[in-house]
């Protein structure tokens, strides 16, 4: 299926979540992460009209943008390591996996200007998840108050490996709820007010429970080994 037939899917389901919640539509962006497809089929997503892209890994990043000149708002939403951050940082409009004080303090370094970041939290607490635990949020957004070329405009999280709604549900009202206590405090470094959840499996959930920002890839693009035609 081609991806404008998947777009138009996926967007009539964030109608339907947007609906349910008395939520505006225009209130949530879709990041189309391109991350594992073709320079030829990130362009088709640019060509069905959508702008956020989402890429994990600095040579893909690189190399497409190398390639597209339409303009696009480009993520970074994989985890950086810090010996990369010089490679990226110039090249990206958003990051989402702000996780340690150590990656702050190297985009402080290598940022030419500021760069508005997503504080990528490990909500469940599983091993294998990036992130800082919720409890430890807050005061690692005090922490970098002083690093300049860092927003911070909202929270991040990937919701734990499970297909009980419930449990991920949760996950997601968690980090809203944490969300608005940092966005309550007013700190001028970090207004706070966004929400990155939700993929592909459950994007609706997070809508529900008040993602800004949709990370969207095998539903929407596919991936590169499976013809989407
Ligand atoms: C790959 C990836 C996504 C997209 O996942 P899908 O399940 O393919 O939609 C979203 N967020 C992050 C951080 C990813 O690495």
């Amino acid at each position: 299926m081609q991806i404008e037939l998947k777009l138009q899917q996926i967007q009539q389901k964030i109608t339907q979540a947007c609906e349910l919640v008395n939520r505006s539509m225009s209130d949530v962006h879709i990041v189309a992460v391109t991350k594992s497809v073709s320079i030829e089929r990130t362009l088709e997503t640019l060509q069905v009209g959508l702008t956020h892209l989402g890429e994990n890994r600095p040579e893909g990043l690189l190399s497409k943008q190398e390639m597209i000149k339409t303009p696009a708002v480009w993520h970074y939403i994989g985890s950086l390591q810090t010996r990369k951050v010089k490679q990226v940082i110039n090249h990206i409009h958003v990051l989402h996996s702000l996780d340690r004080l150590s990656l702050a303090d190297e985009i402080q370094k290598r940022a030419d200007k500021q760069i508005d970041c997503f504080v990528q939290a490990n909500v469940s607490g599983e091993e294998s998840k990036q992130g800082i635990g919720l409890e430890d949020v807050e005061s690692f957004i005090e922490s970098i108050k002083d690093h300049n070329r860092i927003r911070i405009i909202g929270l991040m999280t990937m919701a734990p490996n499970t297909t009980d709604e419930h449990v991920i549900r949760n996950v997601f009202k968690s980090l809203k709820a944490m969300q608005l206590k940092i966005a309550e405090k007013q700190y001028a470094h970090a207004p706070c007010t966004e929400l990155s959840m939700g993929m592909s499996n459950d994007y609706e959930i997070a809508i529900e429970e008040g993602a800004t920002y949709v990370r969207i890839g095998t539903a929407l693009v596919g991936e590169e080994s499976e013809d989407l035609t």
